[in-house]
């Protein structure tokens, strides 16, 4: 499992060196696309059996100059955000300077974790400086020469407990959605009907996303029952989680922590823009997507695009309408909700719509039991046996038009997959099938087989 390192410090203290040395050389520049300028070089580096993302930020010529100054700084932020490690170099031999105190500063308030390296400390050169390097507070300064390879085995231990860690962090995987069930076999439902039921070993994985102030760290935190998102840059150079598995009343969940990311990667001004590519993100690592509405400003634009997203990705989908502690009319405000949800996202029909509030906790429960339906909905099988008597009575009581004299048939039905459900129809004249009809079937199936909101795909296969 790999991590990435990103090599940050002033110019002229041997990054580049550095870099070469981890990546090797000829592989130094991996992504050189002819007429576009990298600033930031990307390399797969190992150091033993580690293997790892490296970037580096060096390659910037410090000029008097404002604007470069400022893009320097642009450039090494973007390479600490990005990076699981961060390897600050310092010079050894020069001992630290001003530059390198502005370098610090930077690390100290973004960087998930910084290893500090007085480089140039061949032989006994440079043991003044790496003792100055201390006085950064960013822990113990390594020793190393990039030029010579020296220290390299003390930098890979400082890397080991980290990669354990990063690994146990990637644990986190894009859940198998398309799950194809078995070939040609008619299988009864009942069998294995607590099969899709979340277990410690395999959580349900819930993303929860929303426009930025919907509450979702309040929520979050509210569920896993202490502060462990919010703690803050001034904490120190602790790494916040990208993911949280926790215990929701009595159902085991890893929740997706978009807020948190954004939190911690503190890019204030960019907030609207960021959230928005952190929750499509966090949706593709879900199976259930809270969509998280704050009541005061209920469905726009960016809640929008998220919720049509996760239906498109078919995901199992929750709206969650927070802040309902400060509604007055709540008769009233919900209609007002129901009406604007159909209206505004008619492609995630039926899917629940619940009340809750973050701040006092109120609506938990009821979230909880959405989350868990959507979730078994997501995963449900129906016997090919029951869906052919369910297809026969449909088709009785309306049965498919007559194009040109010669009717529609539809001769078998049968679920090709879960997560989410998908149908094959057996039928005649495919082509002529009105989309009405289509729906007719999806909105049929949802309703006779109890499945809200989630995403149904349903393909015709023609049989002449
Ligand atoms: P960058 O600007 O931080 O990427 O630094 P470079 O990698 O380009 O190195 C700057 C200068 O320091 C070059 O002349 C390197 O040869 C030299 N240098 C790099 N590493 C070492 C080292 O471990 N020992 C010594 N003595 N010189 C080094
Ligand atoms: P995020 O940006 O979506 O993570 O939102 P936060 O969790 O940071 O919450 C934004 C603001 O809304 C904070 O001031 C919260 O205290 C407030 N807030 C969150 N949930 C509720 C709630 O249920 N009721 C009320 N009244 N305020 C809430």
């Amino acid at each position: 499992m790999s991590f990435t390192l990103a090599i940050v410090g002033r110019p002229n203290v041997g990054k580049s060196t550095l870099f070469n040395r981890l990546v090797g050389k000829k592989l130094a520049l991996v992504d050189n696309q002819p007429g576009v300028t990298r600033d930031l070089r990307e390399g797969a580096g190992r150091l033993g059996d580690l293997r790892f993302i490296v970037v580096d930020s060096a390659g910037l010529e410090m000029v008097d100059d404002d604007s470069l100054q400022g893009r320097m700084r642009r450039l090494t932020e973007r390479a600490v955000d990005e990076a699981d490690v961060c390897l600050f170099v310092i010079d050894a031999r020069t001992g630290v300077t001003a530059a390198d105190e502005y370098f610090a500063e930077i690390l100290r308030r973004r960087a998930r974790h910084v290893i500090v390296a007085a480089n140039k400390a061949e032989g006994k050169a440079g043991e003044a400086g790496a003792l100055e390097a201390y006085a950064l507070g960013l822990g113990e300064p390594l020793r190393i020469s990039a030029e010579h390879g020296e220290g390299m085995d003390d930098l890979y231990r400082a890397l080991v407990p980290l990669a354990d860690r990063f690994a146990a962090d990637n644990v986190l995987q894009e859940p198998e959605t398309d799950v194809d069930l078995p070939e040609g076999g008619d299988f009864d439902d009942e069998d294995d009907s607590e099969a899709w039921r979340p277990t410690a070993d395999r959580p349900l994985q819930l993303a929860v996303i929303g426009r930025p102030n919907a509450g979702k760290s309040t929520l979050i935190n509210k569920i896993i029952g202490e502060d462990r998102l919010l703690t803050g840059p001034e904490a120190g150079i602790t790494r916040d989680a990208i993911s949280v598995t926790t215990d929701f009343m009595g159902t085991p969940m890893r929740i997706f922590d978009t807020a948190g990311m954004r939190k911690k990667a503190r890019v204030v001004d960019k907030v609207e823009k960021l959230s928005v590519a952190d929750g499509l993100r966090a949706v593709r690592f879900a199976e259930v997507v809270v969509v998280l509405l704050d009541v005061e400003v209920p469905f726009e634009q960016q809640d929008l695009r998220i919720a049509d997203f996760a239906e498109t990705e078919g995901r199992a989908v929750v709206v969650a309408a927070n802040k309902w502690d400060l509604e007055e009319d709540k008769p009233q405000k919900l209609n007002e909700l129901r009406e604007a949800f159909e209206r505004l996202l008619p492609q995630l029909r039926g899917a629940p719509l619940v009340t809750v509030s973050a701040r006092t906790g109120k609506g938990l429960d009821r979230l909880h039991s959405a989350i868990l339906k959507a979730y078994e909905v997501w995963n449900r099988r129906i016997s090919t046996a029951k869906l052919n008597r369910w297809l026969e009575a449909m088709t009785e009581a309306h049965p498919p038009p007559a194009p040109g004299g010669r009717r529609i048939r539809l001769r078998y039905m049968t679920q090709v997959k879960t997560r989410p459900p998908a149908f094959v129809v057996m039928s005649t004249h495919v082509d002529k099938l009105p989309e009405s009809y289509e729906r007719y079937l999806i909105n049929g199936l949802r309703a006779d087989f109890d499945m809200p909101g989630t995403p149904i795909r349903l393909h015709f296969r023609d049989q002449g």
